[in-house]
């Protein structure tokens, strides 16, 4: 079960502290898409999250929207946004975090998932040894492939919350 359990968990992309993981060494950011930058469901750009992003690059960190879906729904965002994007990232498999890893000769400490998902971005991340940052689901509604993922997550979550390993909506860093 501690696989499932992230190095951090906050409310939003927004609420994370990223001077702080600047501090703890990490250079390279993977940022899950949907529900983690904008809503599942949604094919909408947003402002904030442009204006966002060009801060963050100000802090010099390497950044890639890391996603499981399709290149023509990852490439209208990264593209908008000007950030380089993995798509069909086939998470919780290590192969594509492992190859990012690889082609920017970075060290496994160095770089950090942020996603909404236990299933795919916590696990994924968890299992090739970077550091894992989970967030709340922007939006209630998933995609479909999600769907599965969020009712074993629910179990999942169940039974940290039991053993006090993770509770809902308790943020630590
Ligand atoms: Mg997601």
């Amino acid at each position: 079960m501690d696989i499932f359990i992230p190095d951090m968990y906050q409310k939003s992309i927004y609420t994370i502290d990223y001077e702080k993981l600047k501090e703890r060494g990490i250079k390279c950011l993977l940022f899950d898409l949907d529900n983690t930058l904008i809503p599942a469901r949604s094919s909408k750009k947003n402002e904030k999250l442009k204006d966002f992003f060009d801060e963050l690059k100000q802090y010099g960190f390497k950044i890639y929207i890391f996603s499981n879906s399709p290149k023509r729904r990852v490439s209208i965002f990264a593209d908008d946004l000007g950030i380089e994007y993995c798509y069909s990232a086939s998470k919780p498999l290590k192969k594509k975090f492992l190859k990012i890893v690889d082609d920017n000769d970075l060290d496994l400490s160095e770089v950090a998932i942020i996603g909404d998902q236990l299933l795919t971005d916590v696990l994924g991340g968890n299992r090739v040894g970077i550091t894992t940052i989970l967030i709340n689901p922007i939006s209630i509604k998933d995609g479909v492939q999600t769907l599965l993922n969020r009712t074993i997550e629910k179990y999942i979550i169940k039974k940290l919350t039991k053993k006090d390993l993770f509770v809902k909506g308790r943020y630590y860093e």
